[in-house]
């Protein structure tokens, strides 16, 4: 390793990094989502690869020499991890699957030997799912309770409700360093601080921290602290829990298995010591090896200067999206990690939308709700658009994600006007929705009439399109065959979904809300009045894309023999007009889960 720290020299940095390379020829990829997944350097995968080809062997448990050379690897990663956020020693440092991982292992090991009814947990308002439903489980599971710290509107948390939540009943206090959806960093200083003074323990869930300021968890006087490899530049499947010696020990095993047992037999066993007594198990050795790698790579850097390279680079992302008309950026906190997450609020563009035309032109955000429903709910919006930041971003970057933001707003308002325009019906407007809904289509509203006075008087519910689901099918192929590409076969479905049959607000109820989905879908199917074996929906979302997915969807089923719906194989068809390959599984989720209500109503006919 070098004595002193390289400078970051964003270029270079970038060179690193193979699928880069991989995209340099005509518009280099602009990859925005490193708070999910961030890329990895060759060093990495190098080593990986070569632990992969000439070095593995299972660990621990073998005399050859090639078993041993694997444990010793092991081992060093696991002195890297320690040297790195400053434990006490290697042993308190835990290999897990990752966060995730290791939050569930405390909450079900250390939760399950300290946890009583009545007692309290402290969570936040600003939580990865990942640190919510774990300590649910475990309050379920003992009886005690969660209080959760508020934010203000700026994405903080209120630090004088922390203090008069905590009380002689609070256990444990687990938060997270960074947030994950708004970047605020929290003063988990501190909230360790208090947690203590007021007996209770502390979790810090650094997932989002580790990869971009130093970490030094005894200066920080956490009890646990959690992170992945591969939000610091490591592989996937590894991650670590840093838990003290004292309360490591006083823990019971989570798992069960080999290697954490220092004898077994059947009248009672007793297990090893740290750290193996909570690695049950062949543990994912290249992940361990990847991930050391990955430390060492970072170290090699400066984190003040790290630091400085992503703040100048998150105050020239704000500066260029905050003024775009229409973007709302959600967390603005006075301390804020390399994440902007915003909504489009003029022309109201949902974010999944937002995602996959700024993917079209070759730059990847995070859309949805980012494992955060609690916090979107406090925000009031389903979900959020964000772009965060990694040491290969660059000006460059914001400035493509920028550019292409205002001329993907600039175009939706071009089609709201031309929607507006459009709701005043004429003959002509009428072609193409009878296209697309067939020329029986009862959704089709009668000459002259606005859409929106549609919606005031009985739902039209689309006709059958088709003879069947089937040969709709066929028709929709072979229109998608003349498509060649994703970017014609998104303008299509976006086409199509513009003319989707509206749905009546007093449809859009509780029950008729499709879950699963990125965007907000509702649903609304019903047997056929006077023709009860047959079934007709209405639907609509948020998302312009979804639109267009329940218009194809439309047209193969409603109206429709309910028979005929549950012989047709929806998956199959998405399959064959090419959409698989484009559509993430989320929103495919959403699809299913509209399929599934249909089908399921079309067994009960
Ligand atoms: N906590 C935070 C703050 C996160 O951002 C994430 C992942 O996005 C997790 C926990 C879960 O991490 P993993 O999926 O690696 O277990």
């Amino acid at each position: 390793m070098p004595t002193s720290p390289m400078p970051i020299d964003h270029t270079a940095i970038r060179a690193e990094f193979p699928l880069f390379e991989a995209h340099s020829s005509g518009r280099p990829l602009v990859f925005l989502d490193s708070a999910a997944s961030t890329q990895q350097p060759s060093r990495v995968i190098d080593a990986v690869a070569e632990y992969q080809r000439h070095q593995h062997a299972n660990i621990h448990r073998a005399v050859y020499q090639l078993s041993q050379g694997a444990t010793r690897r092991y081992e060093e990663a696991r002195a890297t991890v320690a040297r790195f956020i400053n434990a006490a020693e290697p042993a308190e440092c835990l290999f897990t699957s990752g966060t995730t991982g290791s939050i569930n292992l405390v909450a079900a090991a250390w939760g399950r030997a300290n946890l009583q009814p009545g007692d309290e947990i402290i969570l936040s308002t600003l939580e990865h799912h990942s640190n919510i439903v774990p300590w649910q489980l475990a309050a379920e599971a003992s009886g005690a309770r969660i209080k959760v710290i508020p934010i203000n509107d700026a994405g903080e948390l209120d630090l004088a409700a922390y203090r008069r939540l905590l009380s002689p009943r609070t256990r444990l206090v687990a938060v997270n360093h960074v947030s994950n959806a708004l970047g605020t960093i929290n003063p988990v200083r501190e909230i360790i601080a208090e947690a203590h003074a007021a007996g209770a323990l502390a979790l810090i869930d650094g997932a989002q921290w580790v990869a971009h300021g130093r970490t030094d968890v005894q200066a920080l006087d956490a009890d646990f602290y959690a992170f992945s490899g591969h939000k610091l530049y490591g592989p996937t499947g590894i991650g670590v829990l840093y838990g003290k010696r004292a309360l490591l020990e006083a823990m019971p095993p989570y798992q069960g298995g080999g290697d954490m047992i220092e004898r077994v037999s059947f009248t009672g066993t007793t297990y090893a010591g740290l750290p193996s007594r909570f690695e049950a198990g062949t543990p994912n050795i290249s992940g361990v090896i990847g991930l050391g790698a990955a430390i060492d790579w970072l170290s090699e850097r400066d984190f003040e200067q790290v630091s400085v390279y992503e703040q100048a680079l998150l105050a020239y992302a704000t500066e260029r999206l905050a003024p775009i008309p229409g973007v709302e950026i959600k967390g603005r906190a006075a301390r804020k990690s390399g994440v902007i997450s915003f909504v489009v609020t003029d022309p109201p563009l949902a974010s999944l939308d937002v995602g996959t035309q700024l993917d079209l032109r070759g730059i990847s955000i995070r859309t949805g709700h980012h494992c955060c429903q609690p916090l979107m709910e406090r925000l009031g919006v389903s979900s959020t658009a964000r772009a965060s930041l990694a040491l290969y971003n660059s000006r460059d970057d914001v400035d493509r994600l920028a550019d292409a933001l205002a001329e993907i707003l600039q175009q939706a308002g071009l089609r709201a006007a031309a929607r507006a325009g459009r709701l005043q019906v004429d003959q002509a407007d009428l072609a193409p929705r009878s296209q697309v809904f067939g020329s029986n289509s009862s959704a089709a509203p009668a000459d002259g009439m606005n859409l929106n006075e549609v919606a005031g008087v009985e739902p039209a519910y689309p006709a059958a399109a088709a003879d069947s689901p089937q040969a709709a099918a066929d028709a929709i192929a072979e229109d998608f065959a003349l498509l060649p590409d994703w970017p014609t076969r998104h303008d299509y479905l976006i086409e199509l979904g513009e003319r989707l049959p509206p749905m009546p607000p007093s449809l859009k109820t509780e029950a008729n809300l499709v879950r699963g989905c990125q965007s907000t879908v509702y649903l609304a199917a019903r047997r056929k009045p006077g023709s009860e074996a047959v079934i007709e929906f209405l639907a609509d979302s948020d998302a312009a894309i979804v639109r267009g997915l329940i218009a194809l969807l439309q047209r193969i089923c409603s109206g429709q023999s309910a028979a005929s719906i549950l012989a047709f194989d929806v998956d199959g068809f998405f399959d064959r007009i090419g959409l698989d390959a484009n559509l993430s599984l989320s929103r495919r989720n959403g699809l299913e889960a509209m399929v599934q209500r249909l089908k399921a109503l079309a067994r009960e006919t």
